[in-house]
C-alpha cells in the first residue's frame, strides 16, 4: 500500500478536480492516525505537507521520527505541516505545541484559552458538531461566533471552520457541510475543513478548501495501537 500512496494521491486529486474543486485552493490533509511514520514521509514524497494526526502520542512520535530522519524539504515541496485533528485534551497541549500548525479541532473555551496561553497567535479552526451527541466534540452551530469571537479575543488567528459529516453516508453530510460554510461566510473566515476519504466530493461541492484523508491514501487502516499502561 504505502508503495502506491503518488498513485493514491493522484486519485484523490482527480476526485477534488471531478467534485467541481480548484487543486489550488482544495488542499490535502494526509492523515496519518494509525499508521507509521513511513506513511507520514510517503505522503510527503508524494507531495502532500499536510499531515494530520488525531492523537497527541502519535502526533509527536512520528515528527520527531521525521527528524531524525533527516528528511529532506526540498525534495518533497516543504516541510510537513502537522495539523491536530483529533479531541483537544487540554494537558496535552503543552506537549503538543512545539509540532501543531493547525489545531483543526478548537471546539470550547477553554480549549482556546490553552492554546493561546501556550502558543500565542496560533492558527485554529473550530470544530463544529454536526450532531446531537456531544461525545462528537465540536461546538454547537449556534455556539460557532461566540467561540470565534472568543478565540479571537485570545489573540488566535482563526482561519476557519472544520466538521466531520453526521453518520448516514455522504449525502448525510450535505446539509451539515453548507450550515457549517455559510456560518464561516457570516464571519468572514477562509477555510472550511470538510470531508474525508468517503465523502470528500461532498465536502468539495460544498465549499470544502481542506479535505482531510486517510484511507483514500493508506488502505485500510490498522488497529489502533494498545495504550501504555499508565505509571503507578
Ligand atoms: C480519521 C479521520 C479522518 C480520515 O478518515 P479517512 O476515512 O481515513 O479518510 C479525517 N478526519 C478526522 C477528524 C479523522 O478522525
Amino acid at each position: 500500500m504505502i508503495d502506491d500512496v503518488a498513485a493514491r494521491a493522484d486519485v484523490v486529486r482527480g476526485r477534488i478536480a471531478a467534485a467541481g474543486g480548484d487543486l489550488d485552493r482544495v488542499r490535502v490533509v494526509a492523515v496519518t492516525k494509525g499508521f507509521g511514520a513511513d506513511h507520514a514521509t510517503a505522503a510527503l514524497g508524494a507531495g502532500l505537507i499536510d499531515l494530520g494526526e488525531n492523537y497527541a502520542a502519535e502526533l509527536t512520535a512520528k515528527a520527531a521520527a521525521l527528524r531524525a530522519a533527516d528528511f529532506r524539504p526540498a525534495a518533497a515541496g516543504g516541510s510537513p505541516r502537522w495539523h491536530f485533528i483529533g479531541r483537544v485534551q487540554r494537558n496535552k497541549v503543552p506537549a503538543l505545541v512545539a509540532d501543531v500548525a493547525v489545531w483543526q479541532t478548537v471546539d470550547r473555551a477553554e480549549v482556546a484559552a490553552e492554546i493561546a496561553r501556550r502558543s500565542p497567535g496560533s492558527v485554529v479552526l473550530v470544530q463544529v458538531n454536526l450532531t446531537d451527541n456531544p461525545l462528537r466534540g465540536g461546538c454547537p452551530l449556534d455556539g460557532v461566533a461566540a467561540l470565534v469571537e472568543l478565540a479571537q479575543g485570545h489573540g488566535l488567528d482563526v482561519q476557519g471552520v472544520m466538521a466531520l459529516g453526521p453518520p448516514g453516508g455522504p449525502e448525510a453530510a450535505r446539509a451539515g457541510f453548507r450550515a457549517v460554510r455559510a456560518a464561516a461566510d457570516r464571519l468572514g473566515l477562509p477555510e472550511r475543513s470538510l470531508g474525508m476519504s468517503a465523502d470528500l466530493e461532498v465536502g468539495v461541492e460544498e465549499g470544502s478548501t481542506m479535505v482531510r484523508v486517510g484511507r483514500a491514501l493508506f488502505g485500510p487502516r490498522p488497529g489502533r495501537a494498545p495504550r501504555r499502561p499508565r505509571p503507578p
